[in-house]
Formats: structure tokens, C-alpha cells, sequence
């Protein structure tokens, strides 16, 4: 790509972080290129209704909201590529090398919204079982065991909230959680304890997930409490045990003690120009509107910096 054509930033990801940052930037004037290596949306794609995003007084689902995301960002001039970024590297003359497929790009500013993915029990069984009857999507795979009876694992607002889905589905959902509470926000507690469809087990613990090669037919279980062991059948097991960032294409970031690339409050990183946004930050609440404000506040900054860069300031 010549020097003329390059653009004033790249933004890894297209979830809402991502897109809010895109729409922004170019809204604000910039060329803004936007790398996706899957469909837009992010973690949205997998929330069947979200009835918290301001605006929307009857649920969106998560699938329609990243679609208009998309469209109002590409509105505004900003380019989605659907294809993987191989890598970014930091130059000493402060630019960004960024190689994808469709090119590189050297260029001042680098957005990372490249989000979290979903972390994994790790007991026997759950790899084994992965796509018979584990699975860690209820809007994908939950359609699938309709009236069968569902373990869902996690006491945060993954689990709770995707038991209220899964609980349209079958009248047998048991939510199995190690601590005494759910972390969730309370909403979302309120809603599952007054669902007749959804049994909660504090204080349990998955040993393994036991099938009979072709399906998930049982769980094994520990009460801790009662300090026990048993098993008990189920068709399917939905992990929503947390997430881990994906920050392997910048390395070079400094991260708290989990992972999470550390910011200040404009999404600056520990390196001039590049900022992290949503999920992948080390943010205390992650919504779809925190995702999306971080985004705006990213490319707002982003352009400042960009015009301190060139010897422009505003009046
Ligand atoms: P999370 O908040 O990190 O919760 C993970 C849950 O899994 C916790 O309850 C944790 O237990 C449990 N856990 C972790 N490792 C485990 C293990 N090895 N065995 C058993 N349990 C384990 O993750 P999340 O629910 O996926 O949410 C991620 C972020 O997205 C959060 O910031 C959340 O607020 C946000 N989110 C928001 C919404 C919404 O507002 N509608 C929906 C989904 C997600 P402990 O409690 O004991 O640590």
C-alpha cells in the first residue's frame, strides 16, 4: 500500500468497542480501517436478547444490534476488512506496522478491541464432549435440547443470564455455582430466582462430564457443603465460567495481574498511540454501552493525538 493511501488508524475487532470507535473516527473525519476475522458484534453475537442497551425499550438481540453497529460505522466512511491480522509492531519511530492480508499498514494510531475469548472448565470430559452436548453458546446451541434437562456452570452474568434463556427451552435447568452467591447484578439473580424453570446448587463444583462417546449423558458433581460426591444425568452443559483477553497481537502492552491491557481514562496503553477498548481492557463493568463508549472516547482522543502528531491543535 503506497505512503499516500495509508489510513490514520487501524482498529482490531469489530465488536461494539471496536465499531463505536470506527464510527466515531470517521465520523470525526479520520480513514479508519476496522480488522474482523469473524462477523461483527463480538460477544453480542451470543446474547439472544439484550434489554439494557439505552434506546432499545423492547430487547434487541444481540445479532441485530452489531449489524446496525456495522452499517452506521461503514456510513460514515470507516472500512471493514474480514480477514485476520497476522501481526502490529511497534516501530521505534513511534508508527505502527500492522501486516493482514490485504496488506500493511504503517500507521500512528492503533485501536485494540479484540475483546475476550471464553474460558474453559478444564475438567475430564468437557474438551471430549465439546459439540455433543458441552457447548458455551446458549443462543447457538441451546435450540438444540429443547425439554431435556441442561447444567449450566458459572455464578456470573453469563450463567445467570443464559439460564434465563435456556429456561425458555426446557423446564429443567439446574445452575450449579462454587461460591454461596452469584456474582451476577442483581437484575439478573432477581429474574432466576422467580423462574419455576431454574434450579439453583450453591456451593457445587463439576468433577467431570461423562458421557457415552457419542453424547454428554451425566455430570459428576461436588458439594462442597456436604462434602460429596454424585452424579446425576443431564443431555447438556453450558460453561459460562469467565473470559480471557486476547492481547497476543500486542504484547508490548502492559496488562494488569489478569491479563487485561491496562488504560487511563482517555483508553490510552502504555504506548503512544495505542489504545484498548471493551472487553480486553481492564475495565470494571463490561456492557455493550461501556464497550461502545470506551470506543467513542478512543477515537476522540486518537484524533487529537493524531493532530498533535501532525502540528495541528484544536482552537
Ligand atoms: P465473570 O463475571 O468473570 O464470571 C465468571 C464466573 O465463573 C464466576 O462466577 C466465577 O466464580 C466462575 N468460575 C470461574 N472459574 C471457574 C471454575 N474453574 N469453576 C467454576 N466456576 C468458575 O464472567 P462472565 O459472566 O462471562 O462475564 C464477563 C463479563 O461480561 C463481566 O464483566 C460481565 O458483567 C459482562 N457481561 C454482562 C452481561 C449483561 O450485563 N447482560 C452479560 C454477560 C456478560 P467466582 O464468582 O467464584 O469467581
Amino acid at each position: 500500500m503506497s505512503e499516500q493511501k495509508q489510513p490514520d488508524m487501524i482498529i482490531i475487532g469489530a465488536g461494539p468497542a471496536g465499531l463505536s470507535a470506527a464510527q466515531y473516527a470517521a465520523r470525526a473525519g479520520l480513514s479508519a480501517h476496522v480488522f474482523e476475522e469473524m462477523a461483527p458484534g463480538g460477544q453480542t453475537l451470543i446474547v439472544d436478547e439484550l434489554e439494557n442497551y439505552p434506546g432499545y425499550d423492547d430487547p434487541v438481540s444481540g445479532y441485530d444490534l452489531a449489524v446496525k453497529f456495522a452499517n452506521q460505522a461503514e456510513k460514515f466512511g470507516a472500512v471493514i476488512h474480514y480477514a485476520a491480522i497476522d501481526s502490529v509492531e511497534h516501530r521505534e519511530d513511534g508508527m505502527f506496522e500492522v501486516k493482514t492480508p490485504d496488506g500493511e499498514f504503517i500507521v500512528p494510531v492503533v485501536i485494540v478491541a479484540t475483546g475476550a475469548k471464553r474460558r474453559e472448565l478444564g475438567v475430564p470430559g468437557e474438551k471430549e464432549y465439546q459439540g455433543k452436548g458441552v457447548s458455551y453458546c446458549a443462543t447457538c446451541d441451546g435450540p438444540f435440547f429443547k425439554e431435556k434437562k441442561i447444567l449450566v456452570v458459572g455464578g456470573g452474568d453469563s450463567a445467570c443470564g443464559e439460564s434465563l434463556f435456556l429456561s425458555k427451552i426446557t423446564s429443567h435447568v439446574v445452575v450449579v455455582h462454587r461460591k454461596e452467591r452469584f456474582r451476577a447484578q442483581r437484575g439478573i439473580v432477581g429474574l432466576m430466582e422467580h423462574d419455576e424453570h431454574i434450579e439453583r446448587r450453591m456451593l457445587h463444583t463439576v468433577n467431570r462430564i461423562e458421557g457415552d462417546t457419542k453424547r454428554v449423558t451425566s455430570v459428576n458433581f461436588h458439594d462442597i457443603a456436604q462434602n460429596r460426591d454424585y452424579s446425576e444425568a443431564f443431555d447438556a452443559v453450558f460453561i459460562f465460567v469467565g473470559a480471557l483477553p486476547r492481547t497476543q497481537l500486542v504484547p508490548f502492552a502492559e496488562t494488569d495481574e489478569s491479563g487485561y491491557i491496562k488504560t487511563d481514562g482517555r483508553m490510552r496503553t502504555s504506548v503512544p498511540g495505542l489504545y484498548a477498548v471493551g472487553d480486553v481492557r481492564d475495565t470494571p463493568f463490561r456492557q455493550v454501552v461501556t464497550a461502545a463508549s470506551d470506543g467513542a472516547i478512543a477515537a476522540h482522543d486518537a484524533a487529537e493525538y493524531i493532530d498533535e502528531l501532525h502540528g495541528r491543535t484544536y482552537v
